[in-house]
């Protein structure tokens, strides 16, 4: 679909001179020896060595490559090193690398100009942050100053960032070494395939959790409640696609107690569903969008929040009490505007969803029918969990040894794979070309046969 990265990643071998075992080795020590991992328990890491990459393949020092399945934390949507975006930064670099927030700057304005052309209607300005963390804390602080009222309810499946309120409003175990700070945080949402209560149907399914969050809203005093955050399809809880008529009911009640939508598009956004935002398959319209990793892919650290004009013009004569020194950084406004302007002229987001739909869909369906592990596949576009359950009856998840035994087989084949609880996430960058999507689905079969 008019995306080359593929050939040119297939074409190129690392570069001369940095191919080497010693180099490995020494990654790995300086690593052990120095360096604090997040989410982990420092004494049992293994990390994989990774020192270059090109479109979706990545490499280590001694030129093992790896198919990247995983766009490093579902990110590098326009793959690794794209040429115009590396030249954009270098570009940048050369004429201006820091500047206050506080200034005016041509790089930012355009860069929030792009961004603005891809949001519906109605939507007038871009907060910049650092990353997708701080584009929740900012949104949540909009919602509260905008309604006057305290409370989010969130989704209990659902992550959004590890900082203050970012971390309470996530619903996954990531909350819980933060429960002493949970004020004014509620949980609801669907999942159909674990569903604990009478729905057997995604209809059901979301008519239980509608009424579910009415009542949370209900028995919270819907006066009291600022804003919904979720995000448009909940990504490292598992790919949880919202089921028919959800997120238009969750907009209805927001809409019935003067309550904000917030949609969090950090991972669903910028192309990896096949559409710019992932809310554009669902005919929703949110009050406030928040956004990172796939606007720039992750080169230069950045997010935001998109304010829809009634929220934006609450600021007009009123201090927004938020701001981050390296808010609208000019390397990462010239990375946006690079990303950006490439994945509307390689055709990026059509080519995620014509691999979703020809490649990704098909292909997944399959395996699910052929492998016994498999429970359910769940996506769209280039975003696919793969549940995996010891029986198919039961659903128990698989255990944390056979999903280690997945992850080595995966490396050995050099296939890099994303896995999260007893699910494997198949995650390519958008620019995946036809035959890297199948080689890669070929590798996991063959990796889930052997396990099975
Ligand atoms: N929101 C969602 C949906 C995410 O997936 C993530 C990260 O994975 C975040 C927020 C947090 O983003 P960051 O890690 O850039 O702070």
């Amino acid at each position: 679909a008019g995306v080359d990265t593929g050939a040119r990643a297939r074409s190129a071998p690392p570069r001369r001179g940095t191919m080497s075992t010693d180099d490995d080795a020494t990654a790995l020590r300086l690593d052990r020896d120095h360096v604090f991992h997040s989410w982990s328990a420092q004494a049992h890491l293994n990390p994989l060595v990774i020192a270059g990459g090109l479109g979706s393949t990545v490499w280590d020092h001694a030129g093992r490559r790896y198919l990247d399945f995983s766009s490093q934390l579902v990110n590098t949507n326009i793959g690794h090193q794209h040429p115009k975006v590396v030249a954009a930064i270098q570009e940048q670099a050369a004429t201006l690398t820091t500047v206050a927030p506080a200034t005016a700057n041509l790089t930012r304005g355009r860069a929030a100009e792009k961004i603005l052309s891809h949001a519906p209607a109605g939507f007038s300005s871009v907060f910049f942050t650092n990353g997708g963390a701080d584009a929740n804390e900012n949104a949540i602080r909009m919602a509260r100053l905008h309604t006057g009222r305290d409370k989010v309810v969130s989704a209990y499946r659902s992550y959004h960032g590890n900082t203050g309120a970012a971390v309470v409003a996530t619903g996954d175990w990531r909350r819980v070494p933060n429960e002493y700070a949970r004020a004014h945080v509620h949980h609801f949402g669907p999942y159909l395939y674990r569903s604990e209560f009478w729905a057997t149907t995604p209809e059901q399914e979301s008519e239980r959790a509608l009424h579910h969050l009415e009542r949370v809203i209900q028995a919270e005093g819907p006066t009291s409640v600022a804003a919904i955050l979720l995000e448009t399809i909940p990504g490292t809880a598992g790919v949880l696609v919202p089921p028919p008529g959800y997120l238009a009911g969750v907009r209805a009640i927001a809409d019935r107690y003067g309550i904000l939508l917030i949609l969090d598009e950090v991972m669903a956004g910028f192309g990896r569903t096949g559409e710019w935002f992932a809310f554009d398959s669902f005919d929703v319209v949110p009050d406030l969008i928040t956004f990172a990793k796939g606007v720039n892919s992750g080169y230069v650290p950045a997010g935001g929040v998109i304010l829809s004009e009634p929220i934006a013009t609450t600021f007009d004569d009123r201090v927004f009490p938020g701001g981050l020194t390296y808010s609208g950084h000019p390397l990462a406004m010239g990375s946006i505007v690079a990303a950006l302007d490439a994945m509307a002229d390689e055709r990026i987001v059509e080519n995620a969803a014509a691999i979703g739909r020809d490649v990704l869909r098909p292909g997944l369906a399959e395996l699910a029918e052929k492998n016994p592990l498999v429970g359910e596949v769940r996506g769209l576009g280039v975003f696919w969990a793969v549940e995996l359950v010891k029986d198919q009856a039961t659903r128990e998840p698989v255990d944390a040894a056979l999903m280690g035994r997945i992850k080595a087989g995966a490396l050995a084949r050099g296939l890099l794979p994303f896995l999260a609880d007893n699910r494997v996430h198949v995650v390519p960058p958008c620019v995946v070309t036809p035959d890297e999507a199948a080689t890669g689905l070929g590798l996991l079969t063959e990796v889930l046969a052997e396990v099975a």
